[in-house]
């Protein structure tokens, strides 16, 4: 007999320890499952419910659940007896994983290890300012860069910082994809940076025009700052080459990698740059402990990260992403296209996005209350279809800051009839839903249920 996720002693003990109003929210959208193991694209959960993942950890399991290679890679580390922390003396495999990272990142091949995304970005932006010596910092609308204090100050999205304000000074913002607003400021502004994503994640996976972050570069060279290209949800294969960059045919200043790196297994990040930059920074010996902590390039993660671009290689996964990537999206276009809630399906590599909202053919209720159906959309769309696929067997999530916009980024070795399930899950759930008013209506009803029976997790 199966026990109900709310009995599950995780459930009790997360709520009271850790997050009450996630636990909570959870339950109120109907995701009151516990999983509890997981290889390749699969999940499963405590009732033994087989889900495909196409959220893959916020896109830090490319190379799918519990590798077979790099499960024994990390077992043989730990059989090993080499030291993991030592401090006194030049990290052995954070060398050579360092030396890996620069074979693959043409002229940035000086590298600082740090163990989550935002402090990899944080670590660009330290740079930028000690290498430069300039203070501002240009960064994108709906862009997201992680949620310390540094990076705070860089996201895009205001209700994410106002709590925590004042954060950074000169720090300011312009419209992705709008090269001309970035001179403006840059021309004005005596910048350090300007920190990018190549495709907007969570502000919605958006793809700006071709050919701008080049000339963003230009304009940041004219001007004597840095460009700063976040990767952490775009590189290591994810968008059909090893950072997304190279489909643009350059490579930034700063490159900042972080998730995949560690394929979800271990927390590491890395911020590439040039020696060049790395000298101006950090390279003298008033400078060189000025960016760094306790845990960063310890051998257990490197280790797993030098396995992780090996296997990266060795299965051509980023090539993988980029073929199936293709697939997902012409299947994706085939099965929805002209429906009336899918305004746009956009994307690169396994990173795809479906924006959500009525379109012109929206039904009538659009026509008369066009503001209304425009704030439901924006807010219960992207929800609503992620948990009716999750009923479905499917595991995906909006963007974290643009929620009617489902995101689908499974692990890279995902495979085409695994593919074709999603897109046929997806296409068969919206052709019930041709109108608003019923989605509304199951919205609401799901809603009703759960506060009826006390918001309970499931
Ligand atoms: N940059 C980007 C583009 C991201 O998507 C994220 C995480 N979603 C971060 C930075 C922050 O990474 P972390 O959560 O590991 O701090």
């Amino acid at each position: 007999m199966p026990v109900p996720a709310s009995d599950h002693p995780a459930v009790d003990k997360y709520a009271k320890h850790i997050n009450p109003a996630f636990v909570k929210l959870l339950g109120a959208f109907g995701y009151g499952r516990v999983f509890v193991r997981a290889t390749g694209a699969r999940l499963w959960d405590h009732e033994g419910r087989e889900y495909l993942d196409f959220l893959a950890g916020f896109g830090a399991h490319n190379i799918g659940h519990n590798h077979p290679v790099l499960r024994e890679k990390m077992r043989e580390f730990l059989l090993d007896d080499v030291p993991n922390l030592v401090h006194v003396g030049p990290p052995v495999y954070a060398a050579e994983l360092a030396e890996e990272l620069a074979r693959r990142a043409g002229p940035l091949t000086s590298c600082l290890f740090s163990c989550t995304g935002s402090d990899a970005v944080e670590a660009g932006l330290k740079l930028a300012r000690a290498a430069t010596g300039k203070k501002t910092l240009v960064y994108c609308q709906n862009g997201y860069h992680g949620l310390n204090l540094g990076t705070l100050s860089t996201n895009g999205v205001a209700r994410m910082r106002e709590l925590f304000e004042p954060l950074l000074p000169a720090c300011e913002q312009v419209p992705f994809g709008d090269l001309a607003a970035l001179e403006r400021v840059l021309s004005k502004r005596n910048a350090a940076a300007f920190l990018v994503e190549p495709i907007q994640a969570e502000g919605g996976m958006v793809v700006p025009p071709s050919g701008y972050l080049r000339a963003a570069q230009d304009l940041c060279h004219k001007y004597g700052a840095l460009l700063v290209l976040d990767e952490v949800q775009t590189g290591i294969g994810r968008t059909g080459t090893l950072f997304a960059c190279e489909a643009d045919g350059f490579f930034p200043d700063v490159l900042v990698l972080g998730k995949a790196l560690g394929a979800g297994m271990t927390a590491i990040s890395a911020t590439l740059t040039t020696p060049d930059l790395q000298k101006r920074a950090f390279g003298t010996m008033e400078r060189f402990d000025l960016h760094g902590s306790t845990y960063a390039g310890n051998s257990f993660s490197c280790r797993t990260a030098s396995a992780v671009l090996q296997i990266i290689d060795d299965e051509k996964l980023a090539e993988a992403s980029k073929v199936k990537g293709t697939r997902l999206l012409q299947k994706l276009n085939a099965r929805l296209s002209g429906h009336p809630f899918v305004r746009g399906i956009r994307g690169r590599g396994l990173f795809v996005g479906i924006e959500l909202g009525p379109t012109e053919k929206g039904g009538l209720l659009h026509r008369a209350l066009p503001q209304l159906v425009e704030a439901v959309s924006k807010h219960i769309f992207g929800q609503w279809l992620a948990v009716r696929l999750l009923e479905d067997g499917v595991i995906a999530q909006p963007a974290s800051q643009h929620w009617n916009v489902l995101k689908l980024e499974p692990p890279l070795t995902v495979t085409d009839a695994e593919i074709d399930t999603v897109v046929e899950k997806i296409g068969k759930l919206l052709d019930q839903y041709r109108e608003v008013g019923p989605i509304v209506r199951d919205a609401t009803e799901r809603l009703g249920k759960q506060a009826m029976g006390g918001w309970r997790f499931g």
